[in-house]
C-alpha cells in the first residue's frame, strides 16, 4: 500500500457462462466466450512482463470448462475468487439455491488451488437479501459488487429494510469488506457490442479513451483519498482484443507512473479489514 492508493486490476473470467446464463447457447454467443479463453495467455503475459498480481473472478462453468486455463492463473499467482457457477444472476435465486451455488463453486476453487475462496463477486452486481449472511457463513473476507462508495471500502450491512412510505433503515455493518466497483470503471458496457431481441448495447467505444477516464479516476482518488483503493473490471473476452491489449497496457503503465500499486483483492481485503476492524472499535467512530 502506498499513500497514493491501490488499483485492483480485476478480471471476470465468464467465458461462456455469461452467455449460458442468458440461454444463448448456439455457436455464435459460445464463441464470444470462447474467445475468453484464447486470451487468457496474452493476458497473463502482460501481467507478467510489468509484475503485476490481479484477481481472477471465476464462475465454476469456467473452471471446469477450462481448467487449464484457470490452473494456469493460479500458477502465475494470481487469485481465483468466486463468480456463482453459471453466471447466475443472484437477485432472481432463493435462499437455498444461492446457498448451494456458493458451496459448489467454492469446491471448484478450493480444488484448483489447494485453499477455499476468500473474495466473492456477484454476477450482474447485486445482492439478496441473504447474500452477505452466506458469504460470512462460507468464511468469505471480501466481496466486490457494491457500489457505495468509489475509492473506500466499507463493511457490506446485513438487515437492510425498504419501507415504502418511510426512510430507508440501514442495518448493521457485517465483517465482509466491501471493495467497491462500478459500471463506469467496468469495460463490457463501454466496449461490448450485445444485441437481444430488440434491445442494443452498443459498446465498441474508444478503448484508449476508456482507459484515459479510468486514469482520471486514479488521479481523483490520489488528489483526495489518502490510501484510496480503485477497483477496475476488465473481461478476458471484452479486453483481450488486440488494441484494446495496447490500451491496457498504456493503463497499467500510467497507474505506475502515478505511484499507484496494483495488488490482488485478498492482499487489499484484509488489510482493510484489519483497519475497518480496529476503528469500528474506536468509541465515537462510525462503523
Ligand atoms: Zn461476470
Amino acid at each position: 500500500m502506498t499513500e497514493r492508493g491501490t488499483v485492483c486490476l480485476t478480471f471476470d473470467f465468464d467465458a461462456i457462462s455469461l452467455w449460458a446464463a442468458r440461454g444463448m447457447t448456439s455457436p455464435g454467443p459460445v464463441s464470444r466466450g470462447e474467445f475468453g479463453a484464447f486470451a487468457i495467455p496474452r493476458i497473463l503475459q502482460l501481467l507478467d512482463t510489468y509484475g503485476i498480481a490481479s484477481t481472477f473472478f471465476i464462475p465454476g462453468h469456467t473452471l471446469e470448462t477450462y481448467s487449464a486455463q484457470c490452473r494456469a492463473i493460479h500458477e502465475a499467482g494470481h487469485e481465483i475468487a468466486l463468480h456463482g457457477y453459471l453466471h447466475e444472476p443472484v437477485s432472481t435465486l432463493e435462499r437455498e439455491t444461492e446457498r448451494a451455488v456458493l458451496q459448489r463453486a467454492s469446491a471448484l476453487i478450493e480444488d484448483l488451488t489447494g485453499t477455499p475462496p476468500a473474495g466473492h463477486r456477484t454476477p450482474s452486481f447485486d445482492f439478496t437479501a441473504h447474500t452477505v449472511e452466506l458469504l460470512q457463513e462460507a468464511g468469505i473476507e471480501y466481496d466486490s459488487s457494491l457500489m457505495g462508495t468509489d475509492c473506500v471500502p466499507y463493511l457490506a450491512r446485513t438487515g437492510d429494510r425498504h419501507d415504502p412510505d418511510g426512510p430507508y433503515v440501514f442495518g448493521p455493518a457485517s465483517q465482509i469488506v466491501e471493495l467497491p466497483v462500478s459500471w463506469t470503471l467496468d469495460d463490457y458496457p463501454h466496449l461490448e457490442f450485445v444485441r437481444t431481441g430488440t434491445t442494443v448495447m452498443p459498446g465498441l467505444q474508444d478503448p484508449h479513451q476508456m482507459f484515459a477516464r479510468f486514469l482520471g479516476d486514479v488521479r481523483y482518488m490520489i488528489r483526495h483519498t489518502e490510501g484510496g483503493v480503485l477497483t477496475v473490471t476488465l473481461h478476458p473476452q471484452v479486453i483481450g482484443r488486440g488494441d484494446r491489449m495496447l490500451a491496457l497496457e498504456e493503463f497499467i503503465i500510467g497507474c505506475l507512473d502515478l505511484g499507484v500499486v496494483l495488488e490482488r483483492c485478498l492482499e487489499v481485503g484484509r488489510r482493510c479489514r484489519t483497519q475497518l476492524e480496529t476503528a469500528r472499535q474506536q468509541p465515537g467512530k462510525p462503523a
